[in-house]
């Protein structure tokens, strides 16, 4: 019998309104299992276990009562502490927003909350989802819990890291460039960034506009797909967010028996130089298992690909740039004790002190790459490979339904490792930024392990055809085992 604790969303909302399972038991389960992993994982930055467990009792009585329950009544969830909570603080992992509390919730989180999902806690992030490895935090790292010395990605870390150490079956994180993929891939759980416009992300504290989304986390795909139907939709108070039917993504993995003749398109540019060889032969076992259940590949060549890593630092840094402008510790954010000096002097002293290295630096480039006599040749120069790359990809979604390979080009790597070598750092992006700079949807499943370390698949799919990767995700995931697996906490 698996422990309450383990349980999927799926089975535990199940267990809950057939009164198998109290919610509250179930949410204390949560809590002490949280208080196992935390003092070894670290990968929440506020718990919220009085207001969690107040919720439980409710869908207890609404049990009781007979009432309908909603599709989530009664799971446990985490949240990137980059989405806003109405009343319960939300800090990017940054000491500029180390007190603030917004005033009202993310649209993802007004859905989860329509939906009966209980948020139990605000998890752990690069400091503005500036970063691979959530090292860059100002509450510090969080740690992979299958070694805990090695880096769990980034910047969604805590709640890749939260999902596998079974806190809890479902996140949330947001993906400029991979954040949901990176730790997905890193922890081992099924991470999934959406096409850009199908989540609403009113309420996410913005990085990059043009290239971020919400995504969802789980140790299943269907779990992943439950997830996906719930925060995604129009949204009046998101313009970029689409207006579409509404799709049942657990219903649609299961509805199509072509499936298994989809064609899988693999681009060589992500075997290129620089992928680890452990990493290449996983991926390509991966592809072999794909075709051994129906679907035939063949390799396709993208070769904007090598200058799309490039192109996205001047876009995302430019935008940075632009978006971390207003905190100047006047209006909110971090404040020095003493205003000493002019404006220019006070608000200058407040970004340093409120911001790390590695913010300070994309905002220092990002300037760089946006001021007049630069704008040419940096950002106007991206914005035009952002063209190209999307051509590209179109041309290949011609002949494939979905794009595979790896998601990260090395395996987990160690905390410190990288931390002062920002390029090599950057390198680790390579494979993920393609999907954000061309808007197009892409998730990562475990796909395999290296000395005891993860391995991800990546899956790209055409725009708003998040059904179709679940579905070949889903396939995968019903003929091996590697979900299954847990770390030894
Ligand atoms: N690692 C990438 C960056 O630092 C992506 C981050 C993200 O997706 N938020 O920009």
């Amino acid at each position: 019998m698996p422990k309450h604790y383990q349980l999927s969303a799926l089975e535990a909302t199940r267990q809950i309104r057939n009164q198998e399972l109290s919610c509250e038991e179930y949410i204390l389960s949560i809590f002490e299992r949280i208080n196992k992993t935390e003092v070894k994982v670290r990968a929440f930055v506020t718990l919220l276990r009085e207001q969690a467990i107040e919720k439980a009792k409710e869908v207890d009585n609404l049990v009781k009562k007979q009432e309908k329950l909603s599709l989530l009544s009664g799971v446990p969830i985490a949240i990137k502490d980059v989405i806003c909570t109405n009343g319960v603080r939300t800090t990017c992992s940054s000491r500029m927003l180390k007190d603030f509390v917004p005033p009202y919730d993310a649209t993802v989180v007004n859905k989860l909350n329509s939906a009966g999902a209980i948020i139990v806690g605000k998890t752990n992030m690069d400091e503005f989802a500036m970063g691979s490895t959530t090292e860059t935090s100002f509450f510090g790292p969080t740690r992979n819990p299958w070694n805990l010395d090695k880096v769990p990605g980034g910047s969604s870390g805590g709640s890749a890291a939260a999902v596998i150490a079974e806190d809890v079956p479902l996140a949330l994180g947001s993906d400029t460039g991979g954040s949901v993929r990176c730790p997905a891939s890193y922890c081992s759980v099924v991470g999934l960034k959406p096409t850009y416009g199908l989540v609403s992300r009113y309420g996410l504290i913005s990085y990059a506009n043009s290239l971020e989304q919400i995504g969802p986390f789980a140790r299943t795909v269907e779990d992943c797909a439950l997830l996906l139907s719930i925060i995604s939709g129009h949204d009046d108070r998101d313009s970029t967010s689409v207006n579409l039917p509404s799709k049942d993504y657990v219903s649609l993995l299961k509805s199509e028996d072509e499936t298994n003749r989809l064609r899988i398109g693999v681009p060589h540019e992500f075997f290129g130089e620089g992928v680890d060889n452990d990493v290449k032969d996983t991926v390509w076992e991966a592809i072999s298992k794909l075709e051994s259940l129906g679907c035939t590949y063949d390799e396709v060549s993208i070769p904007s690909v090598s200058y799309a890593l490039a192109a996205y630092y001047i876009i995302a840094m430019s935008e940075a740039s632009s978006n971390l402008a207003r905190y100047d510790g006047l209006r909110y954010g971090f404040r020095q004790e003493k205003d000493e000096g002019d404006w220019a002097t006070v608000y200058a002293k407040n970004r340093k002190e409120g911001f790390g290295a590695e913010v300070r630096r994309r905002i220092i480039l990002g300037t760089y790459a946006l001021s007049a006599g630069y704008y040419d040749q940096y950002y106007l120069k991206a914005l035009k490979v952002r063209t190209v790359l999307r051509r590209d990809f179109e041309r290949a979604f011609k002949e494939f339904d979905v794009l595979v390979g790896p998601t990260m080009p090395l395996l987990p790597f160690n905390i410190g490792e990288k931390i002062d070598d920002p390029l090599t750092l950057y390198m680790c992006d390579v494979l993920t930024v393609p999907a954000n700079l061309t808007g197009y949807p892409a998730m990562s499943v475990p796909c395999g392990f290296k000395n005891d370390l993860p391995v991800g698949m990546q899956i790209i799919g055409k725009s708003f055809n998040e059904e179709t990767i679940l579905r070949v995700a889903h396939l995968f995931e019903q003929s091996t085992d590697f979900h299954l697996r847990r770390p030894r906490l």
